[in-house]
């Protein structure tokens, strides 16, 4: 088998990301109270902890990644243009049974230490990391 990488060293790139936002769960025995009242005695709920429920992480789709910066007073994010990267760093981990891995670190995230980008979230033109998303997020409502 010859490895043949999807992109080479300083190839410039778009990528794509799935955003996560925090979404607060109520816990089902106490309905967010933290506390369990039985027989007129009160304690804090056993299956939450006393904390009223988890944070779990709710996905917000793929799309293509955006320069931003947050607005120090709105603090809402305020997206440019789509982000560029330049490749500076190819790795390819094989195990025996696995399909190859390929990870790429870039000159604008990091390079030895930064982001880690999978090859596979990699894209040449913005509508192919477009297609791309479309695909991943009507994948994900079926
Ligand atoms: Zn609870």
């Amino acid at each position: 088998m010859i490895y043949q990488p999807k992109f080479n060293l300083g190839d410039k790139v778009f990528h794509i990301i799935n955003l996560q936002r925090p979404e607060f769960v109520e816990c089902p025995m106490c309905k967010g109270m933290k506390t369990i009242s039985i027989n007129g005695e009160t304690d804090r709920c056993p299956k939450c902890y006393g904390r009223g429920g988890d944070q779990t992480w709710v996905s917000e789709g793929w799309r293509v990644a955006r320069y931003g910066r947050e607005d120090r007073e709105t603090r809402i994010i305020l997206e440019f243009g789509f982000e560029q990267l330049t490749i500076c760093q190819i790795r390819l981990e094989h195990t025996k049974g696995s399909f190859p891995e390929w990870t790429v670190m870039c000159k604008e995230t990091g390079v030895g230490s930064g982001t880690i980008h999978q090859m596979g979230h990699l894209f040449e033109t913005v509508e192919e990391a477009q297609s791309a998303c479309d695909k991943l997020n009507s994948d994900s409502l079926t």
